[in-house]
C-alpha cells in the first residue's frame, strides 16, 4: 500500500534530489532551505515531526558563550532567526530580549570576561555586568551573585512551533514529509549513495541528509561507520501562568527559565545529565570519560524502565530488532521529578514575589552528545552523498536554521558558504578533538 504524505497527501515518490532522515529542527530546516531553491526533497520521520528533542527544548537561542567554531555559524544564524517569522508566515514566539547567565563565583565571572571579549571581536553584543546591573535587569531577583554575562541581543523562540512551521513552509514549497515512516537502509552504487530504503519502499537519490538526533549513531553503525555519540536525558517543565517576571532568558543559581508570552515559564535545572543505563551507553564510553569526570556531580545514572525497554527492543523476534535503525520508534522519555521539584523550589527562593509556582507539565528529551561538545556537520568522505547534520549536544535548537541552510548548500552546491571543517566527521578518526566545554 502506498504511503501518503501527511502534509501534502502525495504518494511516496520513486526518486528525489535528496532524502532527509529525521524531522527534528535540523531535518525540517534543511528541507525548507532546499525546497526554497526548488529541490525535490523527501523527509522520512519514524515517528512525529519534532516529536523528540526539537519539540522538547527550553527555547534559548544564543550566539554568545559558544565554542569559537560555532560562534561564526551563529552570527549568521541570528540573522536567519530574525527573518524567520516573516518568511514562514508563522508565529514562533521569536523575541530578542537578551540572555543573562549569572556567574557561580568569581572564577566563572573571569571566564565570562574572557569569553565576552572574544565574542565582541566577532561582533556579538556580550558583556559582563556587575550585581547592581543584574538587579536592575531582573528586579524580582533576590541574589544577583557576583555578576553575570549579559547578551542583550540574544533570543528565544517556542520549540513546539518552530519545526512544524518550517515543515509547513517546506511542504508548501514542494517538500514531502512522511511521518511514521523511517529510513531502514541506504543502498550504494559504485561506493556512493544510490537510494534510501524507507519502511514504505525505496527512493532513488544521490543525497542523504542524516538528521536523526539521538538515533544517528544507529544509522551510522548500520553503514559501518562509528559516530561516538552518547545520550543524556534533560528534564524541563512548564509552569502555571505567572505575573510578568522578566522577558530575559535566564540561567543562574542552578536553574534556567524563560517566560513565555502567556506568562508560563519553561523552567529547568541548569546543568543536568541523567544517564539511563542501556547497553548503548557503554558503547562510546571512552570518548566521554574526560567530560564525565568534570560533570560527575551533575550526572545521575539511572537503571529504570528505559533499560528494560531497550532490552525488549533487542529480542530477536521483535520488530525493533529486525529494524535496528528504528529501534524504539517513539521512546517514552521520563521526566526526572526530583529535578522538577528542585527547579521550582529554587525559582521560588530566587523570586519570592512569584507565589504559587506549579509545574503543570513536565517532560524530558534524549539529548545527543558529542565528546567534544560540537556537532557533526557536512559530507562523509567514506560514503559520497551522505551529509551529516547531527550531534547537536544539547544546544542545537538555536543552531537549527543555520545548520539547515548550510546543509542545503552542501547538498545543492557541493560546498557551504561557511567553513564547516571543524565539524567534520573524520575528526574523531584523526584524533583531532578537544574536550567539551559546552553550555547546554
Ligand atoms: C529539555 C531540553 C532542553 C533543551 N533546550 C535547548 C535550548 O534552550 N536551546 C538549544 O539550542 N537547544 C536546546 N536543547 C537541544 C535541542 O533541542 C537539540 O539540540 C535539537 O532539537 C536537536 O535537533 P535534531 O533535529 O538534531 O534532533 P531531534 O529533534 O531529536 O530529531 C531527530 C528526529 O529523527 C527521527 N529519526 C531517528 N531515526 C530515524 C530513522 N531511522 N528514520 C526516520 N526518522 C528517524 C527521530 O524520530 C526524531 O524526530 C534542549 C534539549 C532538551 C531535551
Amino acid at each position: 500500500m502506498p504511503v501518503v504524505s501527511t502534509f501534502t497527501q502525495q504518494n511516496m515518490p520513486a526518486a528525489a534530489d535528496a532524502v532527509i532522515i529525521g524531522a527534528g529542527i535540523q531535518g525540517c530546516a534543511a528541507a525548507y532551505y532546499m525546497a526554497r531553491r526548488g529541490a525535490k526533497v523527501v523527509v522520512l520521520e519514524k515517528a512525529r515531526i519534532a516529536g523528540q528533542q526539537s519539540g522538547r527544548a527550553w527555547g534559548f537561542v544564543r550566539a554568545m558563550d559558544r565554542d569559537p567554531a560555532e560562534t561564526r555559524l551563529m552570527i549568521e544564524g541570528m540573522k536567519l532567526w530574525r527573518g524567520l517569522e516573516a518568511e514562514l508566515g508563522a508565529d514562533i514566539e521569536w523575541r530578542q530580549d537578551g540572555n543573562l547567565f549569572l556567574a557561580r563565583d568569581e572564577a566563572e565571572l573571569a571566564q565570562f570576561e574572557i569569553g565576552a571579549a572574544r565574542d565582541r571581536i566577532f561582533g556579538i553584543d556580550a558583556r559582563v555586568i556587575a550585581p547592581k546591573e543584574v538587579s536592575a535587569l531582573m528586579p524580582g531577583l533576590t541574589n544577583p551573585g557576583p555578576g553575570a554575562l549579559w547578551g542583550p541581543s540574544e533570543g528565544q523562540a517556542e520549540p513546539r512551533k518552530v519545526s512544524p512551521a518550517l515543515a509547513r513552509k517546506a511542504s508548501e514549497l514542494g517538500a514531502l514529509f512522511f511521518e511514521g515512516c523511517g529510513a531502514i537502509a541506504i543502498e550504494r552504487q559504485g561506493g556512493a549513495v544510490a537510494s534510501v530504503i524507507s519502511e514504505a519502499g525505496a527512493i532513488r537519490t544521490r543525497i542523504v541528509i542524516l538528521a536523526a538526533g539521538a538515533s544517528s549513531f544507529r544509522v551510522m553503525r548500520g553503514l559501518g561507520l562509528d559516530l561516538p555519540q552518547q545520550i543524556a536525558r534533560f528534564t524541563c517543565s512548564r509552569t502555571n501562568t505567572l505575573a510578568p517576571i522578566s522577558r530575559i532568558a535566564f540561567f543562574g543559581h542552578h536553574i534556567g527559565f524563560r517566560q513565555r508570552p502567556d506568562g508560563s515559564l519553561n523552567l529547568a535545572e541548569e546543568l543536568q545529565v541523567d544517564v539511563d543505563l542501556t547497553l548503548d551507553r557503554f558503547r562510546a564510553l571512552r570518548w566521554f570519560l574526560p567530560s564525565l569526570r568534570d560533570n560527575w556531580r551533575a550526572s545521575t545514572f539511572c537503571l529504570n524502565a528505559s533499560a528494560w525497554r531497550d532490552l525488549q527492543c533487542r529480542l530477536p523476534w521483535r520488530e525493533e530488532a529486525r529494524l535496528p535503525w528504528i529501534h524504539d520508534r517513539d521512546p517514552v522519555v521520563p521526566a526526572n521529578f526530583a529535578r522538577v521539584r528542585n527547579a521550582v523550589h529554587r525559582f521560588e527562593a530566587l523570586f519570592p514575589s512569584a507565589r504559587g509556582v506549579q509545574a503543570v507539565e513536565s517532560w524530558a528529551g534524549n539529548v545527543d552528545l558529542m565528546p567534544d561538545g560540537i556537532p557533526v556537520l557536512g559530507p562523509v568522505a567514506a560514503l559520497p552523498g551522505l551529509i551529516l547534520a547531527t550531534g547537536m549536544t544539547g544546544h542545537g535548537f538555536g543552531m537549527g536554521p543555520i545548520v539547515g541552510k548550510l546543509t542545503s548548500e552542501v547538498a545543492l552546491d557541493g560546498k557551504p558558504s561557511l567553513d564547516l571543517s571543524a565539524f567534520r566527521f573524520e575528526r574523531y578518526a584523526e584524533g583531532r578533538t578537544g574536550k567539551s566545554s559546552t553550555r547546554y
